[in-house]
């Protein structure tokens, strides 16, 4: 889909993360100023995104001069150097720049990012972390928590919703979650309604409470 006309996107930090969301970006059709002070990471993406500069962000004149102003959103994507992370964070906030999103590698350095302002905070190793302890531990096949502690979960169908539409195996009193996809062998996921019947083998995706949501997948196939 087209976005709307102007959707542009400063991109601060090429290194795998900005790297992908760069690429994401520009997927999706927007415009995409990708800057990095590492002449070799801009040249990496510069064939692939709408600008790529090579410049110290750090540097509120270096900000001003790229016209951060103009855009919809800036991402700062600087990880391993958090005092650059933090100093160029807050250059955008104290010229108060639209929608300031921040990148942090510990929950510490995300706090500092929230404390100067940023508008989202994203900790992407951390939430990763957390994510993969699900899919390791449990039956989960995937996993996306939200942070008021509510998940959305895909699973192999437990044996308590198996054959009989849902409406009758009242999940939703029961367990607290609501079946909201299934996917039968085969197919493609489709959405899940009072009607459906559930079968031995199916995929389902759930939301819920993230505790509720956890013991419902622990229950028997
Ligand atoms: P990742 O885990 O996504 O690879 P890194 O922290 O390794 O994250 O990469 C961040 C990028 O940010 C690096 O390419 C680095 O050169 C760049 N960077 C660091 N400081 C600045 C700065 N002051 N101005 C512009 N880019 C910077």
């Amino acid at each position: 889909p087209q976005p709307p006309a102007g959707q542009q996107v400063v991109v601060i930090g090429l290194g795998r993360f900005g790297d992908s969301l760069c690429r994401e970006l520009m997927r999706r059709g927007w415009d995409v100023l990708g800057v990095d002070h590492d002449p070799v990471r801009v040249q990496k993406l510069s064939d692939v995104i709408t600008h790529a500069v090579a410049a110290d962000c750090t540097d509120p004149v270096v900000l001003q001069q790229l016209g951060v102003h103009e855009f919809t959103s800036t991402v700062v994507a600087i990880g391993s150097d958090v005092e650059a992370s933090i100093m160029t964070t807050s250059n955008l906030l104290e010229a108060e720049v639209p929608n300031v999103w921040a990148k942090a590698v510990s929950r510490q350095h995300g706090r500092i990012l929230e404390r100067l302002g940023a508008h989202h905070v994203v900790l992407p190793e951390h939430d990763m972390g957390e994510r993969v302890a699900h899919l390791v531990t449990g039956r989960m096949m995937d996993f996306i928590q939200f942070d008021d502690d509510y998940a959305l979960v895909k699973t192999a169908a437990p044996g308590v919703v198996t054959g009989m539409p849902l409406g009758e195996s009242r999940v939703r009193s029961k367990y607290g979650v609501t079946v909201v996809g299934i996917k039968r062998p085969g197919e493609d996921f489709t959405h899940a309604t009072a009607e459906t019947v559930v079968e031995h083998g199916d995929i389902i995706v759930v939301t819920g409470r993230t505790a509720a949501v956890e013991r419902f997948t622990e229950l028997d196939r």
